[in-house]
């Protein structure tokens, strides 16, 4: 037995080391358990689509389906479907690995909100569903990527006005009790999500079963990815919802500190 011919003060030093290693086989263990979740959950989600494509293709075939518009019309959709679910999964397992780079320079948000909002609302001409920006002015700068924010900020309307099929969405900033973090978020007042599926929005390929549905053409990844980027930027995402009420979406990500010569400046200036 090692610990008995080990000098009594070294047996503290052997538990530590016993316990990382315990700690790390757990971990381990974890990466293995998910990797084994993602395989299964992407089987499921590859098999439904190409399931419904290979009916039609059978049938046309056979000839027991009429070659038409409507029925190529289905066939594109679910084709669509698979190359936006191979996208994603593209996007997510580089987040996950943290292969995607995030450049964090000092970036003020609400032009680039004020800009989605313009795209998003070019696009909403013939929707009864409405967007726009409510956050003030003047708001300090975050050390953040451009690109990445706006990725998140995308996913997040696109999914607001996917689940609010007539009423407002709102983009909003806001600086944090400590002053830490700016706080954006995406408010919307669409069918919202109930109290025993919030906890999983966040997980990959989760749906609930009313967008599954309604077929909304989500694949269920959109989420996980932001969380991700949030993460990636030092930041969190959460979520209020009540159900046929709305959502409320928000992330933080950290304040820009001022550089000691700009503050300098603003002190000694008349
Ligand atoms: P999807 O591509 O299905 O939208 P996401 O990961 O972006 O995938 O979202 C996961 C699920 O969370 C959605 O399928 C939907 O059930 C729910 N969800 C996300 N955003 C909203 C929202 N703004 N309102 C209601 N439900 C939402």
């Amino acid at each position: 037995n090692l610990a008995e011919r080990m000098p009594a003060n070294e047996i503290p030093e052997l538990n530590r080391l016993a316990d990382s290693f315990n700690r790390m086989a757990f971990a381990l263990e974890d990466v293995e358990q998910r990797r084994r979740e993602l395989v299964s959950d992407l089987t499921h989600e590859l098999r439904t689509p190409l399931t419904v494509v290979e009916g039609y293709l059978e049938g046309l075939a056979d000839g027991t389906i009429e070659p038409e518009p409507e029925i190529y019309g289905n066939l594109v959709r679910e084709t669509s479907r698979l190359k936006r679910l191979v996208n994603d999964l593209q996007e997510l397992s580089k987040a996950e690995a943290g292969y995607l780079p995030i450049q964090a320079k000092p970036l003020a948000v609400r032009p680039l909100m004020d800009e989605l909002v313009q795209r998003f609302s070019d696009q909403l001409l013939d929707s009864p569903t409405r967007i726009k920006l409510d956050c003030p002015e003047n708001l300090p700068r975050v050390m953040a990527d451009a690109e990445r924010v706006e990725q998140v900020l995308v996913n997040l309307i696109g999914n607001a006005l996917r689940y609010t099929p007539s009423g407002d969405v709102s983009l909003q900033a806001w600086v944090g009790e400590q002053k830490q973090f700016l706080w954006i978020g995406v408010k919307d007042t669409g069918q919202g999500i109930a109290p025993e599926e919030l906890p999983h929005v966040f997980e990959r390929f989760w749906r609930s079963d009313r967008s599954r549905d309604r077929n909304s053409g989500g694949t269920g990844i959109g989420l996980a990815i932001s969380r991700r980027l949030v993460e990636l930027q030092k930041g969190v995402i959460r979520v209020e919802s009540q159900l046929g009420q709305g959502s409320f979406f928000q992330f933080s990500l950290p304040i820009a500190k001022k550089s000691l010569g700009l503050s300098a400046t603003k002190v000694l200036a008349p």
